[in-house]
């Protein structure tokens, strides 16, 4: 069960989040998808407000979505602060995406950094066990579940795509291709004799 997700981290001292899952690895298979980005967090909800837990995280986020090509861990340092109403996370992430480059159309991968800050909400009062006020539960990604565990999945895939960017580069000066033959022109001039067409008004020749 997550319960057993259990992270200890102490204060001031970055920790990995995932410290103590090694020994029970054989429950990490029922864990489901990024275990180490579901955390419990029902002894920080216990403390007042203000409290601070701070780590380390490091995921593998393969098949995170299925339109995402991932093509590093997701690591990074997180820290969780307990506020009134729950669970405040900020975090600086980082991965590796597998892009296009839309000149060339070669792959290629690029570094994406995720700057996280999001307020997370108790389905359930932990001291009483009472629901919470329907209005907090609005955002399904920010709840902390029933099992006071509080999952980063999804927010992460939703910072990754916001950081997508709109018209991927392999490098800024990417030359693009040969919009005549195709020849890759950083690999250096074909024998094509007009002009180079830049590839965005290529796109409007062909719809002529
Ligand atoms: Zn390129
Ligand atoms: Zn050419």
């Amino acid at each position: 069960m997550a319960q057993r997700l259990r992270v200890t981290v102490t204060e001031n001292r970055p920790q990995a989040l995932d410290a103590g899952l090694a020994a029970g690895d054989s429950s990490s298979m029922a864990q489901g998808k990024h275990p180490n980005m579901k955390i419990n967090v029902a002894q920080l909800l216990k403390e007042p407000t203000g409290a601070v837990r701070r780590g380390n995280l490091s995921e593998d986020i393969l098949g995170i979505d299925d339109d995402l090509e991932i093509k590093s861990l997701l690591t990074g340092a997180l820290k969780m602060i307990r506020t009134a109403d729950g669970i405040l996370v900020t975090a600086s992430l980082r991965t590796a995406l597998g892009l296009q480059c839309r000149r060339c159309l070669k792959p290629f991968s690029a570094p994406v950094e995720l700057d996280i800050e999001e307020e997370f909400y108790p389905r359930v009062d932990i001291l009483t066990g009472a629901k919470a006020p329907v209005t907090q539960t609005e955002e399904e990604a920010t709840i902390i579940d029933e099992q006071h565990v509080l999952d980063l999945a999804e927010v992460v895939r939703q910072a990754i795509f916001v950081t997508l960017p709109m018209h991927p580069l392999c490098t800024e000066e990417c030359a693009g291709l040969c919009s005549q033959c195709g020849q890759h022109l950083k690999d250096g001039r074909c024998e094509c004799t007009t002009e180079v067409a830049d590839p965005r008004f290529e796109i409007l020749k062909q719809l002529q």
